[in-house]
């Protein structure tokens, strides 16, 4: 079936960009200014996804889950207060409040990961109701859809990988013709699995979210509202010096997300590249500041474009004499590391060792640990040290490896950090290292001082 709905820009907005009223109706406006924005994906209200981890996670005390209810009752109807017509959705926002109330009490006795994730859905679920009144409330025909319909994913509660087959035969049965007449509100974040359980697809997923849904629906834009006017050398909390990106291409942005710029989630560059869809980021506070276009072509390709930091690394290092001149050993540790599913991240290696970090994407925060069996199976071959507390610092820029000088620039400032581990090559684009996580900070602020502040 061909779709007949001309352009469609689809707009996402992150949690702080629908924390309240005011932010909501921003939001509103920037839907209102762009005739092509037909598809809306947002985030959970500013702080309500925490509040739902935190039940899901078993609170014991019928107080303490009492409070945080009340807290959820009260961020939400702050907003509702100030709709003209509240009564059209507070049936609808009082039962998801109740399924919250109903998952709390159970995952206080056992919690499961299928069972947070329809807990953590309910942020999704409500903030869309909202933000579909109060464009109501503006006249505009708006059609509030629940996208687990849509986005069908595997059953890896937690962390879901979308079905990208089923996905664009849905949205071309569902979604596309609701955008004809239709401003359409969704949910980033949340799906459903073969058996239409309620799945998600890892924290800060609602970006993805977007760009999966941009994807299937042939979409001629994809921006990400958030609240910075774009993508900056570095995090501004971090170096309020930072400047904005106004145009950075797919593989640099791909990588400041892989390395941990929270800005964007890993993944959400790879369905805009997969169908070249130009992705714009700005702020939803100050739409007039403009933003950063992600494009495949830029006319700037700088040698050093930004700088990452992402926390929580785990660093192993394999030792083995056998390992001198001999050939199968990586063989053998990585039969066993793939044997458990454990993702490798970064790697390097000498005569006689190894060291690499595991991949955090599948972890649901803190650092991402070695089962227990994978330990075992590797100290059988090699001694095994483990080391945790520390940071990754990513620069990220263009053939860094051919221009003079440059590593003279690089680590002649960070001669005060104790480098544990250092790559480059794979990429021409990163070059990164492992510090202690109590000078990363200082090491990110550095580097920007000596690179980006000149
Ligand atoms: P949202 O709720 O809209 O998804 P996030 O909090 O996930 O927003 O992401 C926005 C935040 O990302 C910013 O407030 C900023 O602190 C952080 N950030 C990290 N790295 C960068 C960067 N390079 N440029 C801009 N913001 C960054
Ligand atoms: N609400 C979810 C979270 O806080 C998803 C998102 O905001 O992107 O992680
Ligand atoms: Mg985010």
């Amino acid at each position: 079936m061909e779709n007949t709905v001309s352009a469609i820009n689809v707009a996402k907005f992150g949690g702080t960009s629908v924390a309240n009223f005011e932010a909501m109706s921003r939001c509103a406006n920037i839907i209102e200014n762009n005739p092509s924005t037909k598809l809306v994906v947002i985030s959970a209200c500013s702080g309500v996804t925490n509040i739902l981890v935190e039940l899901a996670n078993g609170v014991k005390d019928k107080a303490g889950r009492e409070q945080l209810l009340q807290e959820l009752v009260d961020l939400h109807f702050a907003i509702i207060g100030c709709l003209q017509s509240p009564d059209e959705i507070i049936p609808n926002i009082n039962e998801i409040l109740a399924k919250v109330s109903q998952c709390a009490e159970q995952a206080s006795q056992q919690s499961s990961t299928q069972l947070t994730d329809q807990l953590v859905a309910c942020g999704e679920l409500m903030s869309t109701h909202i933000l579909s009144q109060i464009i109501r409330e503006r006249g505009h025909q708006v059609t509030r859809f629940d996208i687990r319909s849509v986005m069908k994913t595997t059953s890896n509660f937690g962390n879901a990988e979308p079905l990208l087959d089923d996905i664009k035969i849905s949205a071309a049965t569902h979604l596309i013709p609701l955008c004809e007449e239709n401003i359409v509100i969704t949910q980033g974040f949340i799906g459903s699995d073969y058996n239409n359980q309620t799945t998600t697809l890892g924290r800060g997923g609602s970006d993805y979210s977007a760009a999966l849904i941009a994807e299937a629906v042939d979409a001629t834009g994809l921006e990400i509202w958030t609240d910075v006017p774009g993508i900056y050398t570095t995090d501004p909390r971090i170096a309020p010096q930072a400047k904005p990106i106004q145009e950075i291409s797919f593989s640099e942005a791909s990588e400041m997300a892989n390395f941990g710029a929270k800005i964007l989630h890993p993944s959400t560059l790879l369905p805009a590249l997969r169908h070249e869809i130009p992705v714009f980021v700005g702020s939803s506070k100050e739409p007039e500041r403009g933003g950063t276009w992600v494009k495949q072509e830029v006319e700037s390709v700088p040698l050093f474009r930004a700088v990452t930091l992402r926390g929580n690394q785990t660093l192993i290092t394999l030792k083995s004499l056998s390992m001198f001149h001999a050939y199968g050993f990586l063989a053998k540790v990585f039969e066993i590391l793939a044997r458990h599913r454990v993702s490798i991240d970064l790697i390097t290696t000498s005569e006689i060792s190894v060291s690499l970090t595991l991949d955090r994407t599948h972890t649901q925060g803190g650092a991402p640990q070695l089962p227990a069996e994978a330990l075992r199976e590797l100290e059988e071959l090699c001694s095994v040290e483990i080391e945790q507390n520390l940071s990754l610092v990513a620069l990220i820029g263009n053939n860094m490896g051919q221009a003079k000088g440059t590593a003279k620039q690089i680590f002649g400032t960070l001669e005060d950090h104790n480098l544990r581990m250092i790559c480059y090559g794979a990429s021409s684009h990163n070059l990164c290292f492992l510090v202690h996580e109590s000078s990363a900070r200082h090491a990110v602020q550095q580097l920007h001082r000596q690179l980006f502040e000149g």
